[in-house]
């Protein structure tokens, strides 16, 4: 009789500590799991930074521009645990374009379509893609990113998917956290904004438009 009851106390308790180990288990997962930067479970922050730092070296050490710096990567990671090998852009200086394509030579545009999407397929028809558990890719521009580009960039993650041959690919937009333009009225605005942690820079929204097969034709 005692014993039984002895048993009971121990069943409970087991269950218990059982129910503990889990709940903090769930708790750390929750916090090991990167903050959500556009949907994505591999935390791009580092790597946006590294491209936010390679831009402010870049205007300081260039010669005076009111234009738009900035740049991107492709990064593929492995399912073995070996570090993610980085593909990164050229810098690209920005400027507006015709009015009526007033976006053509924005820097995130150049990004995209000058360096990502042709060495998405470079690296696809090389095979080098193919052993890449997951792909990620990053553009940084040091403006705030336009609403006629914000517009466009809806469907640049589908062309990357697309000239990748691949769903597992993931765009992630960045821009400084504070507001900079050299020529602006605002003289809290004009000063380039110093980068050290990623605190220094922020993702942006972009409702990615996203087709089961979609249908996208590289340019030759
Ligand atoms: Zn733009």
């Amino acid at each position: 009789m005692q014993s039984a009851t002895r048993r009971r106390v121990s069943l409970s308790g087991c269950l218990a500590i059982g129910l503990t180990l889990l709940m903090l288990v769930i708790g750390l997962v929750s916090l090991l799991r990167p903050s959500g930067s556009g949907g994505t479970s591999f935390d791009t922050s580092p790597y946006a930074l590294d491209l936010a730092k390679e831009a402010y070296q870049w205007r300081k050490n260039h010669r005076t521009t009111d234009h738009n710096f900035g740049n991107g990567a492709i990064i593929l990671e492995y399912s073995d645990g070996s570090a993610p090998s980085v593909y990164p852009s050229p810098m690209y200086e920005g400027r507006d374009g015709p009015p009526d394509d007033i976006n053509a030579f924005h820097s995130e545009r150049l990004t995209h379509e000058n360096y990502i999407l042709p060495m998405l397929a470079q690296l696809r028809r090389n095979g080098i893609l193919a052993k890449a558990s997951r792909v990620d890719i990053i553009i940084f521009s040091q403006y705030h990113v336009c609403p006629v580009c914000q517009r466009q960039m809806r469907n640049w993650q589908d062309q990357q998917r697309c000239q990748a041959g691949s769903a597992n690919v993931f765009l992630t937009i960045w821009e400084l956290a504070q507001e900079f333009y050299p020529l602006a009225r605002d003289p809290r605005k004009r000063p380039q904004p110093p980068v050290n942690d990623v605190g220094d820079i922020q993702t942006v929204d972009i409702p990615f438009v996203e087709q089961p097969t979609p249908v996208w034709t590289p340019t030759p």
